[in-house]
C-alpha cells in the first residue's frame, strides 16, 4: 500500500514554512532526461510540494499529466498537477481531473489559463467550456477528493481594473473551495504583502505562497516579466544591469536578490516559498542553502 497522501492545507497553515519547486512539462526526450535529473537533484531536499505546469495543446497537456503521475508514483513527492480551462469542453476538463486522481494527483492548481492568442489576446470561452478559474474550482470541489490552490497576483492580473476587484476575485476562489494560493512571479516585497492585506479586508484567511524566480537571465527573465504583466522595479535593475555582460556575476547578483527577497518574505510572515526553477536545480538549492537556518 502506498503512504497516504499528505494535506498541503495542514503543511501551510503550520508554523514552519514550506518550500515548493516548480517545473515545466518539457518538449522533447532531451528536456524530459534534464527534468528527471532536476527532479533526483531536489528530491532530497525534501520540499513540501512540487508542481507541473499544464502546458498548452494536446502534446503538452498529456506530457504534464504523464509527468505528474511519475511524480506521484515513483517519487517522494507529492505532486500538485496544475489545470487550465482554456480550449477545452467541461468534459474534457472533467477528464484530466479524473485522471489526476486516478494517479493518486490528489491537489490541483486551478486555473484559468492564458487565452490562444497569447497572455495579451482577448479571451475566448470555448463553447462547452468554463470563462473563470472559480468554475473550475468548483468542478474540482464538486468531484471531491483534492486539495485545490489557484493563481493570486501581487501586482494583480493584467486584464482586472482595479487591485481591489482582484482581491476580490482570490476571495471568491477561496469561497468556492480552494484552499490555498501561489503568486505570480514579482521582486518587491511589499507587493505580496498589500495582496495578502486585500485578502484579509475581504474576510478571507487563504494561505498565499508567493512565487520566486531568481533572475539568472536578464533577457530571459524581462521576457517572462513583459508577458506576466510585471514590472522589473528599477532598484532591481540597478542592480543587476552592470552585469549584464558578464554571466557569472549577474547570476551571483541575481541569486543574492532572490535571497534577500526570500528572507524578508519570511520574516513578514509569508507561509513558505515556491520556486519557478525552469527544470535546472543549481539555482535553487543554492538559494535554499543559503536560506536554511544554521545549526
Ligand atoms: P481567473 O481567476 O479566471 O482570472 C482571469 C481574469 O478574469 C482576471 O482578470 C480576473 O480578475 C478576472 N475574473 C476572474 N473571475 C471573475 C469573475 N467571476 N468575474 C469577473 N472577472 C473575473 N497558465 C498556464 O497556461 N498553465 C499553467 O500551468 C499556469 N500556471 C500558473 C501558475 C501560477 C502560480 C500563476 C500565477 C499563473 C499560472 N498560469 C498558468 C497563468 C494563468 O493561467 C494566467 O495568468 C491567466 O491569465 C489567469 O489565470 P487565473 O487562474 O488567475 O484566471
Amino acid at each position: 500500500m502506498s503512504e497516504p497522501v499528505p494535506s498541503l492545507v495542514r503543511l501551510l497553515r503550520a508554523p514552519e514554512p514550506t518550500f515548493s519547486f516548480e517545473f515545466f512539462p518539457p518538449k522533447d526526450d532531451e528536456g524530459e532526461a534534464l527534468l528527471w535529473r532536476t527532479i533526483a537533484e531536489l528530491e532530497p531536499l525534501g520540499p513540501s510540494f512540487v508542481s507541473v505546469t499544464y502546458g498548452a495543446g494536446g502534446a503538452g497537456q498529456s506530457r504534464t499529466i504523464r509527468v505528474t503521475r511519475r511524480i506521484a508514483e515513483e517519487t517522494s513527492l507529492t505532486p500538485v498537477g496544475h489545470l487550465t480551462v482554456v480550449g477545452q469542453s467541461r468534459g474534457e476538463i472533467e477528464d484530466v481531473l479524473k485522471q489526476y486522481a486516478a494517479s493518486g494527483v490528489r491537489h490541483v492548481l486551478a486555473l484559468r489559463g492564458d487565452p490562444q492568442g497569447g497572455p495579451r489576446a482577448p479571451w475566448e470561452t470555448h463553447p462547452d467550456g468554463m470563462t473563470h478559474a472559480t468554475e473550475l474550482v468548483e468542478l474540482a470541489r464538486d468531484l471531491g477528493g483534492f486539495e485545490i490552490g489557484v493563481a493570486a497576483f501581487p501586482e494583480g492580473h493584467p486584464d482586472c481594473e482595479t487591485l481591489e476587484r482582484d482581491a476580490e476575485v482570490l476571495a471568491a476562489k477561496h469561497e468556492a473551495g480552494a484552499s490555498f494560493a501561489i503568486t505570480q512571479l514579482f521582486f518587491r516585497a511589499d507587493d505580496y504583502f498589500a495582496l495578502v492585506d486585500r485578502l484579509r479586508a475581504n474576510g478571507s484567511d487563504l494561505p498565499v505562497v508567493p512565487g520566486i524566480m531568481p533572475v539568472l537571465n536578464l533577457n530571459q527573465v524581462a521576457r517572462m516579466a513583459e508577458l506576466s504583466g510585471v514590472a522589473i522595479p528599477d532598484p532591481v535593475l540597478a542592480e543587476l544591469e552592470p552585469h549584464r555582460d558578464d554571466p557569472a556575476a549577474l547570476r551571483a547578483a541575481g541569486i543574492d536578490l532572490a535571497v534577500r527577497l526570500c528572507r524578508e518574505l519570511l520574516d513578514g510572515g509569508a507561509p513558505g516559498l515556491h520556486f519557478y526553477t525552469l527544470n535546472r536545480s543549481k539555482a535553487t538549492r543554492e538559494i535554499f542553502e543559503q536560506l536554511r537556518p544554521r545549526g
